[in-house]
């Protein structure tokens, strides 16, 4: 059997990191089984769903490296399938024609409510003949669920649950205006793209029993089921917003990299022993769903933000030389010519080891593309002081006088400096620091100098001296 999955998000909104999980473990499920992995877009709730829900799912799918193995499917061009689907369950005696009235339904459930019973569908055209029936009246179609007995999952995640039939009420598959439900679309479309296994929150295990119904009167062999637990905030509520970034969107913006989101997500619920940093191969190999805890799992921004600063200091320069350009004209309107994204460059190796996030990065580099007069920060404001300022005027006497501006003579000059004016190192390095960049946290002061270059350098502490 070839392992097939599908992620079916809705495009309603943004893509939560609750789903991006679902879409995570799928993948990494079916690629550690061979298998293919499918993208489904439910996008049947006409009002609901836009096209930039769509690109949203789109773009952060591919963003997250979890592309899927087909073109994606999209649920809205399978109605006229699922219609047929309908009327076959209907000929062969599956499925009947329900005439009820909304206002005979409402009567329906407030009965059985005070009667203490839940408000469901009480079967009342199930064996009636629709003859009795105004022939020009609307009609939805429900399906026969079973009445008697249980029906069990063994979901490959939550274990053997198992529910009364009698819990299960005949279902609209449906509407009067010929559109399909949410529950019967599913089932004829995981049946018409051959899932092998449904991998999805928590929030469907019941759906999974509804679905079951439809899967048994049409006489399919179902998927396996694996039912994620959801992903909650630090405080245990609902992830949402207020606890910080939610989607997939949020992450991005916030500077998080994608194979650390994915990382992150992965650790959250699943384990393979203490190793909390896998790459995507490892995660692969590693990966099954026997590893998927059953309890919800609590969001961590403090150990997202330490797997974030890893895999951001395994970055490949190039790369995060482009993003912070991308950040930060974005923002600012800085055009970039070959000497600042050279200064970027230079720096880079020194810049990713001191942030946690492209954010902090591209805040961190922001100094390099600065032109004189700089800004100084109070911070780099206290630090040039008369006295300072004669020691940096000395010092750049010494600087124009090097033959050569590289980090050793860089670093032997300010050693040099620093014994014959007998203070210490930082006494010089510090002023020289605020003086060069605005502020008073930079990567090393020799790497710094060696980024800006010897003209630059020069020309900002001309500025600060006489400034
Ligand atoms: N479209 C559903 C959702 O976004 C998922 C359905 C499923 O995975 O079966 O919640």
């Amino acid at each position: 059997m070839t392992v097939r999955t599908r992620f079916a998000p809705s495009p309603t909104g943004l893509l939560h990191i609750g789903n991006a999980r679902a879409a995570l473990f799928n993948y990494l499920f079916t690629k550690h089984h061979g298998g293919k992995f499918l993208l489904r877009i439910e996008d049947t709730d006409r009002e609901r769903s836009t096209q930039h829900a769509v690109d949203i799912i789109l773009e952060g799918l591919s963003w997250l490296g979890l592309t899927p193995d087909e073109a994606p499917i999209y649920q809205s061009t399978r109605i006229k399938r699922h219609q047929d689907i309908a009327l076959h369950l209907l000929k062969t005696g599956k499925a009947y024609k329900c005439f009820c009235t909304p206002e005979q339904l409402a009567d329906m459930r407030a009965n059985a409510q005070a009667e203490g019973k839940p408000p469901r569908y009480n079967g009342y055209w199930r064996d009636r003949d629709p003859s009795e029936a105004n022939p020009n009246s609307p009609y939805t179609i429900r399906i026969k669920a079973p009445r008697e007995g249980s029906t069990t999952i063994h979901d490959l995640v939550q274990g053997k649950v198992t529910v009364n039939n009698s819990e299960l009420d005949d279902m609209i598959i449906l509407r009067a205006d010929g559109t399909p439900t949410y529950q019967h679309a599913v089932v004829c479309d995981d049946h018409d793209m051959n899932i092998t296994h449904v991998i999805r929150g928590d929030d469907h295990l019941t759906n999974s029993f509804r679905q079951l119904v439809i899967y048994r009167a049409a006489g399919w062999e179902p998927p396996s089921f694996a039912h994620l637990p959801l992903i909650h905030g630090p405080d245990g509520a609902k992830l949402s917003k207020r606890h910080g970034a939610s989607s997939v969107v949020d992450f991005k913006e916030e500077g998080y990299l994608p194979e650390a989101l994915c990382n992150y997500l992965l650790r959250l619920g699943w384990g393979h022993g203490d190793d909390e940093i896998l790459n995507r191969e490892e995660q692969i190999k590693l990966f099954d769903l026997d590893g998927v805890g059953r309890s919800p799992s609590r969001m961590d921004y403090t150990k997202l933000a330490y797997i974030n600063g890893y895999w951001l200091r395994q970055a490949d320069n190039v790369r995060l030389v482009n993003e912070v350009i991308h950040r930060i004209s974005q923002q600012d309107s800085i055009v970039f010519n070959e000497e600042m994204k050279t200064r970027l460059s230079v720096l880079m190796p020194a810049l990713k080891e001191r942030a946690k996030n492209l954010k902090e990065l591209a805040e961190n580099s922001k100094f390099l593309f600065s032109s004189v007069p700089l800004s100084f920060t109070e911070k780099a404001q206290k630090l040039l002081t008369e006295e300072n300022r004669a020691l940096l005027r000395k010092l750049s006497e010494k600087i124009i006088a090097l033959p050569e501006f590289s980090k050793e003579a860089i670093d032997t000059l300010l050693r040099q400096f620093a014994e014959q004016e007998q203070i210490k190192l930082g006494k010089i390095a510090q002023p020289l620091r605020a003086a060069v960049t605005g502020s008073t946290i930079s990567p090393g002061i020799d790497d710094t100098l060696v980024a800006l270059g010897k003209d630059e350098v020069l020309k900002r502490l001309g500025a600060a001296i006489n400034g």
